[in-house]
């Protein structure tokens, strides 16, 4: 190019000679500089190449290198050398046979070798979210029949058949065995909150639920209410035996050491607002929520928790719904 001009300008008189003169010296000059960058570069390849493979192996184990450079980085490394082939290579087009990953070397520089652990960062990073995303979904696919996600209300009473085993709380206080983890768990970081949680009403028998129940029937009755009133609003304060999560030992009924009373103001205590902020984190809902009466059948309870376990608890508390629209959701 620069031998043409300076043909052309060597007919145009001294000046032009002179100008030509200089034009092919540059010419001279900068055709060694490129010479020597091509030396320099093709070093540079190789030596690259090789840390590239250390480096790689480093990551990845012998499978894992293969893997990740064969499937992700390739793609990667081929757009990445088509960019950067295209405005650093030049004209170099005998040097675009080289390996695609050698290209992207050429093209970047010193830079290459973190280039090249980026791309195979990155393609470890993607097998990783894939790993992890496949894990979430196994972790959330809920079913009706699971053993915390039993669904007990007036329309749900407890199968005949149902049962379990029961743990512990304290004294004369048990709940479902499964449960007694979780449920410490909570309790004591609570604790660490500064706020002393206590159970008041665990795992009921039959009787007992009969016994509150009919006791609740009898008051409504004696104030002149007739059965069926009676029973209506009887149920929607003492649930219907039989049909009381109590009874499946997985709902409890928690105060604090401070607040005995169970009634609406226990939302605005200590342990009603740490339980409303914090019980889904391990597995228990607030079971009857407040503007939810319709579908739960039961007047707003802030003391009253289930245990779903904590993919579900984070979902119903997170979604603000209740079991039932839960389930109805499955
Ligand atoms: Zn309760």
């Amino acid at each position: 190019m620069a031998s043409k001009i300076a043909k052309k300008l060597a007919t145009k008189g001294k000046v032009g000679m002179a100008v030509a003169k200089v034009l092919i010296v540059i010419e001279i000059i900068v055709n060694k500089i490129v010479k020597y960058i091509k030396k320099a570069l093709w070093i540079l390849i190789i030596l690259a190449v090789f840390l590239a493979v250390f480096v790689g192996v480093g990551f990845y184990g012998k499978a894992g290198f293969i893997k990740g450079i064969s499937d992700e980085s390739d793609k990667a490394v081929v757009a990445n050398s088509e960019a950067a082939g295209g405005t650093l290579m030049g004209q170099e087009n005998e040097e675009n046979t080289v390996a695609n990953d050698e290209t992207v070397v050429v093209a970047d520089g010193t830079d290459s070798i973190q280039d090249e652990e980026a791309i195979i960062a990155t393609a470890d990073v993607d097998v990783a979210t894939q790993t992890e995303a496949e894990v979430t979904k196994e972790e959330l696919e809920f079913n009706k029949s699971d053993w915390n996600l039993i669904l007990v209300n007036k329309q749900h009473p407890i199968p005949d058949d149902y049962s379990f085993e029961l743990g512990i709380i304290s004294g004369s206080m048990e709940c479902d065995v499964r449960i007694l983890e979780p449920l410490n768990e909570m309790f004591e970081m609570a604790k660490e909150d500064g706020v002393q949680l206590v159970v008041c009403s665990p795992y009921r028998e039959m009787s007992r639920q009969e016994y509150l129940f009919d006791r609740k029937m009898k008051g409504y009755l004696n104030n002149g209410y007739s059965y069926i009133d009676a029973y209506k609003e009887s149920s929607a304060v003492v649930t219907v035996p039989g049909a009381s999560e109590h009874q499946i030992g997985l709902s409890l009924d928690i105060i604090s050491d401070n607040y005995y009373k169970l009634d609406e103001s226990f939302e605005l205590t200590d342990a009603g607002k740490w339980l409303k902020a914090n019980a889904y984190k391990y597995g228990f809902i607030l079971r009857y929520p407040k503007g939810k009466e319709e579908i739960t059948g039961i007047i707003y309870e802030p003391w009253h928790y289930r245990y779903v376990g904590v993919d579900a608890a984070k979902i119903i508390h997170e979604k603000n719904i209740t079991l039932e629209e839960f389930i109805e959701g499955l």
